[in-house]
């Protein structure tokens, strides 16, 4: 009977590598499914975070770390922060009186299909670049028409100079937004894309949705007044396809909240 058994575990031992073997080579079982892949399009939060210079800054206190006299370990820490920085939504009552604050806006807002326009090529080196609607065509004419309901960002390489506030921003002096430079959305493209495609929501990976010499924000007043969220200071959007993904940006649920810190994250399957 030993022996029997003995033999029946080996020929056991032997049909369970053949199957690894076999599945290691082959590759996944027919009909399995590989894992969707996560791209987190979120920046840290932490003392290199890059705020709009008349706000206030990330800063972590520490309460306590270390071990306490009833002998068990304890971190915890406290934080502050303005709404607007770091990676970050605006909701649309940002510039838009009655519309949407953080807690209001439907999460099939923040989750929904998305598309990546690429104008860093055009941007390179022209900081005050505007994206413009003839982007959103130009994207058209390669991968058909925006979908409703379809959540755009755009990629300007700027999250390239992160966290370098001067490059980024185009001044590092605090409180000073006179000298601002960066790309955003045009005036015309936000119409677009909230009037001609009615967008979900829309991102980019710059400081702001309008551009850094704009001194009346006409894009976040567009974008407020349809009720579209931005999503600012992206990062990875090199990571991402033109289309063919889906974003899942869920920010802090700040009740009554113009703005607020976003974890933003792109599943492509
Ligand atoms: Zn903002």
């Amino acid at each position: 009977m030993f022996k029997v058994y003995k033999i029946r575990t080996a020929g056991l031992q032997a049909g369970a590598l053949f199957l690894i073997l076999t599945v290691g080579f082959m590759g996944p079982m027919p009909g399995a499914r590989a894992a969707p892949k996560l791209i987190d399009l979120t920046h840290n939060f932490d003392e290199h975070t890059i705020y709009w210079p008349t706000s206030k800054s990330f800063t972590l206190a520490p309460v306590h770390k270390g071990p306490t006299s009833q002998g068990f370990w304890y971190e915890a820490n406290n934080y502050e922060a303005a709404e607007h920085g770091g990676t970050h939504l605006d909701a649309p009552v940002h510039f838009a009186q009655g519309q949407w604050t953080v807690d209001q806006i439907p999460l099939s807002r923040l989750i929904a299909p998305g598309v990546l326009v690429d104008v860093s090529a055009k941007a390179k080196d022209h900081p005050d670049t505007l994206i413009s609607r003839q982007d959103m065509l130009d994207w058209e004419q390669h991968h058909g028409r925006l979908p409703k309901g379809v959540i755009v960002l755009v990629r300007t390489g700027w999250e390239a100079f992160w966290p370098d506030k001067k490059k980024y921003l185009g001044s590092d002096r605090p409180g000073e937004t006179a000298d601002l430079h960066f790309p955003g959305f045009s005036e015309a493209a936000a119409r677009f894309l909230t009037r001609e495609r009615n967008v979900a929501a829309v991102g980019l990976d710059t400081a702001s949705l309008d551009y850094g010499r704009s001194k009346v924000f006409k894009a976040h007043q567009v974008f407020g007044a349809a009720n579209v969220p931005g999503f600012e200071n992206l990062h990875h959007l090199d990571a991402l396809p033109a289309k063919g993904f889906r974003v899942i940006a869920l920010p802090m649920k700040i009740g009554g909240g113009s703005g607020a810190p976003l974890r933003i994250v792109a599943e492509i399957p």
